[in-house]
């Protein structure tokens, strides 16, 4: 049986994942946000929060019962071994959320975006590698502007990903976004007719659960 096509969206904070994530949902393209699902994952009452308490303790959770992101985000930044043991709590219930959302679509190809795609072995599990890829000072700029932070904090989450250059030796398709909007809207449809071409030829993919 066939499956759609998997498409792996990556860049760094600030490059322009979701808008561009908009852009293909406007063409009638699924995508499926990592960060949106590990929200989910994550939310009140759900179990890996409980297994997160476990090995984080009391403090990973917030007063209203949910997950605090800013208390593990500083856990992980500093141990290395603490971000493994989160990685091997939300990666699985992540990749499996993916295959239970994607496999049953009947759909040429499908979007998942994964931030830390190529930080992580998540590579693996996609057919094509798109890097959203931004000269370092605009992408500086548009996440200072959006998120309300000081360059140095934007500079620091930076710091944390994958250089610019390592990003685009692994990717399989580039989306340049150092343009207006309506420049980066056209490069989206281009990109959606290749895939569509892409998917087309694609018949011979089995459905994997692997
Ligand atoms: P990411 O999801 O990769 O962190 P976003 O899509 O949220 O990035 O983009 C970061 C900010 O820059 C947002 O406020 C977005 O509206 C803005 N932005 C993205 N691309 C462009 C563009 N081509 N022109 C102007 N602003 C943009």
């Amino acid at each position: 049986m066939q499956r759609p096509l998997r498409i792996g969206m990556t860049g760094g904070i600030g490059s322009g994942k979701s808008t561009i994530s908009q852009y293909f949902r406007e063409l009638g393209v699924t995508v499926i946000d990592t960060d949106e699902v590990t929200r989910e994952l994550t939310a009140k009452g759900q179990p890996a929060l409980e297994e997160i308490r476990q090995v984080f303790g009391d403090k990973a959770i917030d007063e209203q019962g949910k997950l605090s992101r800013e208390f593990l985000r500083n856990r992980i930044f500093t141990d290395d071994k603490q971000r493994r043991q989160l990685e091997a709590i939300l990666h699985p219930r992540v990749y499996d959320y993916l295959l239970k959302n994607s496999d049953k679509q009947q759909e040429p190809y499908i979007i998942w975006v994964i931030p830390l795609l190529l930080e992580t072995d998540a590579s693996n599990r996609v057919d094509r590698v798109l890097v959203i890829d931004c000269p370092e000072h605009i992408q500086k700029q548009r996440a200072m502007a959006r998120d309300k932070q000081t360059e140095a904090e934007i500079g620091r989450i930076m710091s944390r990903q994958v250089s610019r250059q390592a990003r685009l030796q692994q990717a399989d398709d580039v989306i340049l976004n150092d343009c207006n909007q309506a420049d980066l809207k056209a490069q989206v449809a281009d990109l959606h007719r290749r895939y569509l071409a892409l998917a087309t030829g694609n018949n011979d993919i089995e459905t994997s659960t692997s």
